[in-house]
């Protein structure tokens, strides 16, 4: 399997990143990237940039090194209604946003509470990617929140940061063997992101492609290989 996106990617600007989007751009190509995502923290993350820098985004060229650079943002959800710390100043400079439970940002819930937080996030028209699902800190009902993903065109990510050796979300894997079953039988598409933060790992989903391969994941649901069909989840803004 030869993915050809990686829509969650941390530079610089993020604070505990380490790469330029020059960098990141140049390796993306040389791994045969066609579509990246420049998905920095939002000002709510410690050491996250201001709004400002989102707000300039669209200074960024739309292709690279041949590669598309897709503009959004990592934000928070901050309460369990699912609520978002989008800023309304710039999401409409931005393609989309990732929303994401960040344990600086909210604390931890239960199955109840994070499940209302996930559907809730995923009703927000900006979010079209919930940020690594699958933390056992964070229960909730997998089969409701993939339904949630299918009603409201939000695609699950298979997080690869999460899944490599010394990934700091407990349970991670078990969650996603859950959450895929539920995908394959409701027939949700979903997306595999790196969550890079240095240019290094952009583009490097071992443990996600061993992860579909072992639950026999279908490879029209997979995203990563199909770059046009992501665009339409979505649209480029000028
Ligand atoms: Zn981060
Ligand atoms: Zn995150």
């Amino acid at each position: 399997m030869k993915f050809l996106t990686d829509m969650h990617i941390h530079t610089v600007a993020s604070g505990h990143a380490y790469s330029t989007i020059d960098e990141i751009a140049r390796f993306a190509a040389e791994k045969g990237l066609k579509v990246i995502a420049m998905t920095d923290h939002s000002s709510g993350m410690p050491g996250g940039p201001h709004d400002f820098h989102f707000h300039n985004m669209r200074a960024i060229p739309r292709v690279l090194y041949g590669v598309t650079v897709v503009r959004g943002i990592e934000a928070n959800i901050v309460d369990f209604d699912g609520k978002v710390d989008i800023n309304e100043d710039y999401i409409n400079v931005l393609d989309f946003a990732i929303a994401s439970l960040h344990p600086p940002c909210i604390r931890f819930g239960d199955k109840e509470e994070v499940t209302r937080a996930m559907i809730g996030a995923m009703e927000n028209p900006y979010v079209k990617i919930l940020g690594h699902p699958g933390d056992n800190r964070y229960p909730f009902d997998h089969e409701a929140v993939v339904l949630a993903s299918k009603r409201t065109g939000t695609l699950l990510e298979v997080n690869n940061a999460s899944l490599r050796p010394g990934g700091f979300r407990p349970g991670v894997r078990e969650n996603l063997v859950e959450l895929l079953k539920y995908c394959k039988i409701h027939g949700v598409p979903v997306i595999a992101n790196t969550d890079a933060h240095t240019a290094y790992a952009v583009g490097e989903f071992e443990e996600s492609i061993r992860l579909f391969e072992e639950v026999d994941f279908p490879k029209e649901l997979i995203l990563n290989l199909y770059p046009e069909r992501l665009l339409d989840f979505i649209t480029l803004k000028n």
